[in-house]
């Protein structure tokens, strides 16, 4: 399944398969690896992806990282780091904006131009998907209109709930 609003594809699918510039994984601050999306971007990768991930030596909520993505059929992956929910009034939503910020501003400087983003926050970390998704759109909308050259940004949805989450925040965010 699949729906565009002219700014963002919608994809319901698995992001380790995306063929883009860089994919995000929604890492924790170690970045040595977890479950979830996390999880599956190491195991396709491969070990050279958690050597990388060590060198860089961690990541702060709201910040990003890239590497290589070595065997996967992306080019790079960019990690950054969700926040843990904790009940919505400690910033959460600003950190989560943060991540997509963080994310397509570090691509922009790298002139990737194609990239494939997972739901942040909202598997481990536990930030609800109707919230999460409205902030998500809401930034990745703003990162297409600030910069022309960004050509494709792509949202991978695990599964049927996060992927009609996103497909009503795109309905009722309204431009
Ligand atoms: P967080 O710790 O930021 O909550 P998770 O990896 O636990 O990160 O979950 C983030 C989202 O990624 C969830 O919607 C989860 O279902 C999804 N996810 C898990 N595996 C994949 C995958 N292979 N491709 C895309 N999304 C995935």
């Amino acid at each position: 399944m699949a729906i565009s609003d002219g700014y963002i594809d919608l994809v319901e699918g698995d992001i380790t398969r995306e063929r883009v510039d860089a994919i995000v994984n929604a890492a924790n601050s170690s970045l040595l690896g977890g479950g979830g999306v996390d999880g599956a971007i190491h195991r396709v990768a491969g070990p050279d992806l958690l050597e990388a991930c060590r060198a860089i030596g961690g990541c702060l909520p709201g910040e990003a990282r890239v590497t290589p993505g070595f065997h996967l059929p992306a080019k790079f992956v960019i990690h950054t780091v969700g926040p843990i929910w904790s009940g919505g009034a400690a910033g959460e939503d600003t950190i989560l904006a943060n991540c997509y910020r963080s994310c397509t501003r570090l691509a922009k400087s790298m002139g990737l131009v194609s990239l494939a983003f997972p739901s942040i926050g909202t598997g481990a970390y536990g930030f609800p998907v109707e919230r999460a998704s409205r902030i998500a759109v809401r930034e990745l909308r703003d990162a297409v209109d600030r910069d022309p050259n960004l050509l494709t940004i792509r949202v991978i949805c695990f599964g049927d709930d996060t992927f009609r989450a996103y497909a009503r925040a795109m309905e009722d965010l309204l431009d």
